[in-house]
């Protein structure tokens, strides 16, 4: 199912709310100015969207099982229980509990990353797409990155050089421009309490070992080539497109 197909089955097409349907709480049809508290069931685990053997041999099928049922379903499951009986705020949306989380809320700071986090992750992994970057995307990088390859070591590097666990990201910065970073842990770039360069992020590549341990061990940087081979640049372009009105 390509993202406009699922858009169009969960209502969620041109609201421009929510920049993907996982993001918004299970009852999210009540609208932006729902007010009133978190439930106990408030987000879910989305479909990873393709099957756990599709990217073998990059990406092996233990690997995608484990971490999609296992941990990401672990990350929704806390995120719930932090939040049941909180108050929602204005918007009860991931993203704006994610951009005004309190850095010393570690249980939001977390697990809602964590969400946020890899339903970005399985999005850009969904088989298929072109396999560079095209269009408007394509433009961008060549304007803000010097081109694809010198994206594609920035990145790269980026990866490769978080100390432990975390996560690489091109995301649009508060500028306008696309740019690469890395971030500790479960935090994004939408973190803007906790992150030295906050905004939207649009590629997201987990680091954490239990991404690439069982088939790659030790070699990160292996698991990070196989990573750039494999992303949906179809579904980066989509996110961009989500969130042109940041780009100048
Ligand atoms: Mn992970």
């Amino acid at each position: 199912m390509d993202k406009r197909t699922f858009l169009k089955i969960t209502g969620a097409a041109g609201t421009g709310v929510l920049l993907a349907p996982w993001l918004g709480c299970a009852d999210g049809s009540k609208g932006a100015k729902e007010t009133g508290l978190w439930g106990a069931e408030a987000f879910e685990l989305p479909p990873l969207g393709f099957a756990t053997d599709a990217l073998a041999p990059s990406l092996d099928q233990a690997t995608m099982e484990i971490h999609h049922g296992k941990h990401h379903a672990g990350y929704v499951r806390k995120l719930n229980a932090a939040l049941a009986g909180r108050s929602k705020g204005a918007g009860g949306s991931l993203v704006q509990l994610l951009q005004e989380v309190n850095p010393e809320d570690a249980a939001i700071r977390n697990n809602g990353g964590g969400h946020f986090n890899h339903s970005l992750y399985w999005e850009v992994l969904r088989p298929g797409g072109p396999a560079l970057p095209e269009g408007n995307l394509a433009q961008l990088i060549d304007r803000d990155l010097g081109g694809v390859e010198l994206f594609a070591e920035a990145f790269a590097a980026a990866g490769a050089k978080q100390f432990g666990s975390g996560w690489a990201w091109l995301f649009i910065n508060q500028d306008g421009a696309l740019e690469v970073s890395s971030t500790p842990n479960q935090d994004n770039p939408l973190m803007t309490s906790c992150v030295e360069r906050s905004g939207t992020p649009i590629l997201g590549m987990d680091v954490w070992e239990h991404a690439y341990y069982l088939q790659y061990q030790n070699r990160r940087k292996d698991y990070i080539q196989a990573f750039l081979s494999m992303v949906n640049w179809a579904s980066v372009s989509a996110r961009l497109e989500d969130a042109a009105g940041q780009v100048k």
